[in-house]
């Protein structure tokens, strides 16, 4: 079955997208990631997607369409989990026509659902290894040596649109643009809610009750 996991910056999805990869064989599409590698190898895409995603605005519709359409065309059967996309309801209806031509389809939309409140305390702790992408927090999952992560040695750093500034541009996105994209998929009938509060692994068990 292929998923979208849908909620506003903070929610999870990078998290509950690593654990259905690993225990399910998926294939995780996040748009998020794969600016943050273009800009890292300074690609064309990710000399152009740098202002936006640095100023925490969302990348142009375009863009992040021809980018999704080049992963899906090497999918090559594997199951997929959209974490990050659509993120508005042009993007949302490109999709449909970008699975349609390949006679795909989504089996559920997850939208986690977690509080305003909690999402800034996350975002403003959150820790990125820059070499193997782990995920730490200064409060509930610091590093065991301070800036080195503990998989991989590599060096752990904020996201620079992790910034507080940054992150209300981000959250502000999200009520504007991505919000609306809930109404596209509960007309569709294949959303259902989870409750994204609480360890990563009590939400895992949520999102897994329900898509069986
Ligand atoms: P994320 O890692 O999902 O929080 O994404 C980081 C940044 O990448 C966002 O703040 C946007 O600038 C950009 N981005 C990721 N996905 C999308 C998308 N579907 N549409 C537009 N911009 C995106």
């Amino acid at each position: 079955m292929n998923l979208i996991l849908f909620g506003p910056p903070g929610a999870g999805k990078g998290t509950q997208s690593a654990f259905l990869v690993s225990r399910n064989n998926m294939r995780q599409i996040s748009t998020g990631d794969l600016f943050r590698e273009a800009m890292s190898k300074q690609t064309a895409l990710g000399k152009r997607a740098k202002e936006f995603v640095d100023a925490g605005k969302l990348v142009p519709d375009e863009v992040v369409i021809g980018m999704v359409d080049e992963v899906l065309e090497k999918l090559n059967g594997q199951s997929f989990i959209l974490d990050g996309f659509p993120r508005t309801v042009p993007q949302a209806e490109a999709l449909a026509a970008l699975l349609q031509k390949r006679n795909l389809s989504i089996g559920r939309v997850i939208f986690l659902e977690v509080p305003r409140s909690e999402l800034l305390k996350r975002l403003t702790g959150r820790r990125i290894c820059t070499k193997c992408g782990s995920v730490y927090h200064v409060e509930s999952k610091p590093t065991k040596t301070a800036g080195i992560c503990d998989a991989c040695g590599g060096e752990v750093v904020q996201r620079k649109d992790d910034k507080e500034d940054v992150i209300q541009t981000r959250l502000e996105a999200y009520d504007k643009s991505t919000a609306p994209v809930k109404d596209f998929y509960k007309k569709t009938g294949q959303s259902v809610e989870v409750d994204g509060t609480g360890e990563a692994e009590d939400v895992f068990s949520r999102i897994r009750s329900q898509i069986g």
